[in-house]
């Protein structure tokens, strides 16, 4: 006579794939023969359940097995006296579980139990300055919601008042025992991590995380040169671990704004300074920007178009005391031809040029 695979498996015959699949997982959990060695009665449920499952998880074989009460020809009822053992069996084609897949649960709650309280996650903060303020540096305030000790369980997630009890999975040992095969072992027990007790009510205000969002003031130091994109650490500004974990650390991402005339490479600064035809060429004592202030440049007679004077130590301060350079980049303007007089000049100035000089060597 065929078996009922539904009654074996302990589901209705309306059940969905994911409820085969949670009773085959819980029954074949309870009667795999490794874990009853020598049980014959054991070992034939599991047979069973194994048959069953192998059926009613394809639907083609399930749909086939509704309407005739077998599948492909052949009654899936045991054959006459057939008691082959467990040798004959074939331990490979268990659908689509492994050893492992059966028992997923009990090793990933062992996993959990050697877990101990976590550090808090590190947290990272744009902070945009204006150009001078990464130069000069200072001190500036910034706000950060940030998670920190709860205040009414004082970070143990406990509410307080509430009493710790004896774990019942273990009876307060903290162990317990594991079958493998013929192998009996003791783990830490996975409901109390080995403690033994079950701490109390869960705290109502943090819900048991021991930590909770809170907006905070933290005051930055910004060293003085600090660069676009540079990092600063503030140790223990991240998040509290959970349950009284160590907090983490908070990042600051420096992103420093452009500043219409100094430009930045490294530690030196560049402009560029506009200057008469005269100027250039006869040389003269002109007024620059810089970091510090104002200050006077010498432009030499005959500075050519492009060329860089250099301000020694006007530069970005580094962090060892000393100064980066500032570079004067010269860019000679042409007078305004507009004027008469101007024009006059400069055709005067043109009969003791020498052009083919300049470009000698070019073409
Ligand atoms: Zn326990
Ligand atoms: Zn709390």
């Amino acid at each position: 006579m065929a078996k009922d695979y539904y009654e074996i498996l302990g589901v209705s015959r309306d059940a969905t794939q994911e409820e085969i699949k949670k009773a085959y997982r819980r029954l074949a959990r309870k009667y795999h023969p490794d874990l009853n060695p020598g049980d014959k009665a054991a070992e034939e449920k599991f047979k069973e359940i194994q048959e069953a499952y192998e059926v009613l998880s394809d639907p083609k074989k399930r749909s086939e097995y509704d309407r005739y009460g077998t599948v492909g020809g052949r009654s899936y009822s045991p054959p006459p006296g057939g008691d082959a053992g467990f040798e004959g069996f074939d331990f490979s084609g268990f659908g689509d579980f492994s050893f492992e897949d059966i028992f997923s649960d009990l090793f990933s709650r062992r996993g959990r139990a050697e877990k101990g309280p976590r550090r808090g996650e590190d947290l990272t903060y744009t902070l945009t300055i204006p150009f001078e303020e990464a130069v000069k540096g200072g001190i500036i305030t910034i706000k950060v919601k940030r998670m920190d000790r709860c205040p009414h369980c004082e970070g143990s997630g406990v509410e307080p008042g509430s009493r710790p009890t004896t774990c019942p999975n273990c009876g307060g040992t903290g162990r317990v025992q594991l079958s493998r095969g013929y192998l009996k072992f003791a783990t830490v027990c996975p409901v109390c991590h080995g403690t033994g007790v079950l701490p109390g009510q869960k705290c109502r205000v943090c819900n048991g995380e021991g930590r909770v969002y809170k907006e905070e003031t933290i005051k930055v130091r910004i060293p003085p040169g600090v660069r676009d994109g540079g990092r600063l650490r503030i140790p223990g500004k991240g998040n509290v671990g959970p349950k009284g974990g160590p907090p983490g650390d908070l990042y600051i991402i420096v992103n420093v704004l452009p500043h219409p005339v100094f430009r930045r490479q490294g530690d030196d600064i560049y402009i560029t300074l506009p200057v008469t035809y005269s100027e250039a060429a006869l040389g003269a004592s002109v007024e620059v920007p810089t970091l510090d202030g104002k200050a006077r440049l010498k432009i030499p007679p005959g500075t050519k178009s492009g060329q860089k004077l250099r301000l020694r130590g006007k530069g970005v301060p580094r962090p060892n005391g000393t100064r980066g350079d500032m570079y004067v980049e010269v860019k000679i303007v042409p007078p305004d031809i507009t004027d008469v007089k101007v024009r006059e000049l400069l055709r005067e100035l043109s009969r003791y040029e020498n052009p083919d000089k300049i470009r000698k060597g070019l073409l």
